[in-house]
């Protein structure tokens, strides 16, 4: 019926908003945040475009005021498991053959829905349930999400343009058929965009989606689930089953249908998942594929050339924002003994404008930690410095969790610098600074590149080109993404792709045309216009070698 050839070209960014007060964007999320804050929500799971409540519930609470209960949601059980595998495979058959151009137009519609009618919903949910600011909401929440699926519009037709050579006797094709078997889509607490677009890549080529979100983003995530079906996503296409990782993970992971994962989240989780999937091989129909985006032990390193105050600005953004919660997040620093009581100076003025609390007011650059248990554990690495002899702490190293889970903005100075909160994963408003001597420069490079396991982020403040070049060699393996003279956090879709190697994940670029390659399983087909009629090859006429 549609013969078109359709080429969607490379898409601007989302425009950031600024809510600035008085604003018209400010007014009207100010009203869905009053709307929100009082409304209590009750998810249910949605399988096969079916809403299940099981009755088995957990709260969704404001990390800025864990008494102000936002949603009740329904738990999985097995059954329900199971129901989200059937249909997800059922839904695969159309699908996967339905014209491209469909698919596309709903993921477009997805964000037509969310840059309009629902940017204020959809910042609105992500602040009170995620505990971001409005800014940090605006660029992920929305932006991102638009970006991720109009990008993806672009990434999709210059795959399927990809077509071979072909001889004048033959005609060459590939078919980029999507996966045979579902997708796991299981997704982090920290950003509604990734939520968004684990599910969304994988579908927009022809997959069908088991989604398990995390239960820290159930908001969000429910809307999200809201706006695709608004936009006419086909029942069963994705099915929303919010319960206990483990749970879920041991029924979707055991089933020979799986055909991929789709992770983001700790490296533990991943290891879990990529061990059960290894010892299930011979089960599974084809081996799934793959793709985990996981922990960072980001780095700002600073050479003797830096410009102080930029350093300053890079690594209270880069550390303090959305209280550190992000795989990006600046978490250790380097710098030389010539600039850090300059620097030290400049970092103690930001931190000292820095205003701390609820997300309805606009004013607060740090807001309250995702839940008790994130609390915990990084009061126990501030603990840990204010124990050890190897450490100070220079700023912050308190919180309260009295109304809400708040940690003040802490930076620790380190005489080890391989103590304990250089190397892991903190996941809060925590920065390590090892001072270096300047003469040692290369050496604290290479420190650098062998003090964590992860190799996510990393930027170099330099204004020496050399400097800079050499940093880029030392630390070739230490960052998938890697700044000059910016913050490690921030990356944009189509201009940054994002991802990192070593434990930080599959490095398999979110935002690019290569995680879209992960979830197609090519066929060829060959085409032989006038197919021979003889089996014997002209070399064998002349020498006569047949009978
Ligand atoms: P998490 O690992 O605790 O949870 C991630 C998801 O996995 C959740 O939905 C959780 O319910 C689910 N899960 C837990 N156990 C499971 C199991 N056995 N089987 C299947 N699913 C299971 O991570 P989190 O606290 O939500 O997110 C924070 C982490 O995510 C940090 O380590 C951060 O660095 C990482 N992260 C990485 C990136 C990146 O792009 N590299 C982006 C965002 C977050």
């Amino acid at each position: 019926m549609n013969n078109a050839q359709f080429y969607f070209a490379r898409p601007e960014n989302e425009p950031v908003y600024s809510y600035s007060k008085g604003t018209d964007e400010r007014i009207a999320l100010d009203e869905e945040l009053k709307k929100h804050s009082k409304q209590k929500n009750e998810i249910p799971l949605i399988i096969g475009g079916k809403e299940i409540y099981t009755g088995k519930t957990g709260k969704v609470v404001c990390p800025h005021d864990h008494n102000n209960v936002l949603a009740t949601y329904h738990n999985a059980t097995d059954k329900e498991i199971n129901m989200a595998i059937e249909a997800a495979m059922k839904a695969h058959e159309h699908w996967a053959t339905i014209s491209w151009i469909e698919r596309v137009s709903i993921t477009l519609k997805i964000a037509e829905l969310i840059s309009t009618k629902y940017r204020y919903l959809m910042n609105a949910v992500t602040m009170l349930g995620q505990g971001k600011n409005a800014y940090q909401s605006e660029i992920e929440a929305v932006c991102e999400t638009v970006d991720f699926l109009r990008f993806n519009a672009h990434y999709v037709s210059e795959i399927y343009d990809d077509q071979p050579h072909s001889e004048k006797s033959n005609l060459n094709r590939v078919e980029y058929r999507p996966l045979e078997g579902f997708v796991f889509a299981v997704s982090p607490f920290n950003f509604t965009a990734i939520a968004s677009n684990l599910c969304l890549a994988p579908a927009v080529v022809g997959n069908t989606v088991v989604w398990k979100p995390s239960n820290n983003a159930l908001l969000s995530n429910y809307y999200l689930m809201k706006i695709f079906e608004e936009a006419g996503m086909p029942p069963g296409v994705i099915n929303f089953i919010p319960g206990k990782g483990s749970e879920i993970g041991n029924i979707v992971l055991n089933h020979k249908d799986l055909g991929g994962v789709h992770f983001t989240g700790s490296n533990g989780t991943f290891n879990q998942i990529w061990k059960t999937v290894a010892s299930n091989l011979e089960n599974y129909k084809s081996y799934p594929r793959i793709v985990g985006e996981t922990g960072g032990k980001d780095f700002i390193f600073v050479h003797s050339s830096a410009n102080v105050k930029e350093v300053a600005t890079a690594l209270v953004r880069g550390a303090f924002e959305y209280q550190g919660q992000k795989c990006s997040a600046a978490s250790r620093a380097y710098v030389p003994e010539s600039l850090w009581e300059e620097l030290k100076s400049q970092i103690g003025e930001n931190i000292r404008l820095i205003k701390k609390g609820d997300v309805m007011d606009f004013c607060n650059f740090v807001n309250a930690v995702i839940d008790e248990k994130a609390y915990d554990k990084i009061m126990g690495y501030i603990q840990k410095a204010k124990d050890s002899d190897d450490a100070e702490i220079v700023f912050g190293g308190g919180g309260d969790k009295t109304k809400g889970y708040f940690i003040d903005p802490t930076v620790i100075e380190v005489k080890d610098p391989h103590f304990v909160t250089m190397e892991e994963e903190i996941f809060g408003p925590v920065v390590s600074i090892y001072v270096y001597k300047d003469e040692d420069y290369e050496k604290t490079l290479e420190l650098c590149n062998n003090t964590s396991p992860f190799g996510l982020t990393g930027s170099i403040f330099s204004k020496d080109v050399s400097a800079r070049t050499k940093a880029c060699q030392v630390l070739r393996y230490a960052a998938g993404n890697f700044y000059f003279n910016d913050k490690p956090t921030g990356s944009v879709v189509g201009q940054q792709p994002f991802g990192g190697a070593r434990q930080s994940g599959t490095n398999d670029k979110a935002g690019s045309y290569l995680n879209l390659l992960r979830w197609i399983s090519p066929r060829s087909i060959k085409e032989t216009y006038l197919p021979p009629t003889d089996f014997r090859y002209p070399y064998m006429y002349e020498e006569k070698c047949y009978r």
